[in-house]
């Protein structure tokens, strides 16, 4: 009987750790995501979809261009925690690509961004393209045309 109470608290404490933990990891990138959604005044997310144990809210309304368009460098669409941002509706193979970014940010959480610059800097340093040669992106083009997304529409895309 004191195994049975013991097994129960040791299963609500790592339920609850493990909800604190990708609490956590969200937290940084999704905030973001938040932010940058009332920037553009964006109200919702138009779609979400699950794959290969992830799932995200797509972001693909016009009004992302004033996030997308101030970018470093031009990019067709971008993921902030569970949030992929585009200007339009996504293919299913960029969505498989935003969806590793996903599964990075859950892994890394906060430490994503200065991750991904640093994979970044380091190509640089090999004279290779920053952004072709981050490893993050090259793990990102080997899921493009993987498990196709199971999706549900939020809101048309307009
Ligand atoms: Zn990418």
């Amino acid at each position: 009987m004191i195994f049975g109470r013991a097994a129960r608290v040791i299963d609500v404490w790592l339920c609850l750790t493990r909800a604190m933990r990708e609490a956590w990891r969200a937290f940084p990138g999704d905030l973001m995501a938040l932010l940058v959604m009332r920037a553009c005044d964006i109200r919702e997310p138009s779609r979400r979809v699950q794959a290969g144990g992830v799932s995200a809210l797509l972001v693909e309304d016009p009004r992302a261009a004033h996030y997308l368009d101030h970018q470093w460098i031009p990019v067709h669409a971008q993921t902030l925690g569970r949030y992929i941002f585009a200007r339009a509706e996504l293919s299913p193979e960029i969505v498989d690509h935003e969806l590793e970014h996903v599964r990075q940010w859950q892994r890394l959480g906060p430490l994503f961004l200065p991750a991904y610059v640093a994979s970044s800097g380091w190509a640089l340093l090999r004279r290779r393209h920053p952004y072709r040669a981050n490893r993050f992106e090259v793990a990102a083009r080997a899921r493009e045309g993987g498990v196709s997304p199971r999706e549900t529409v939020l809101r048309p895309v307009g």
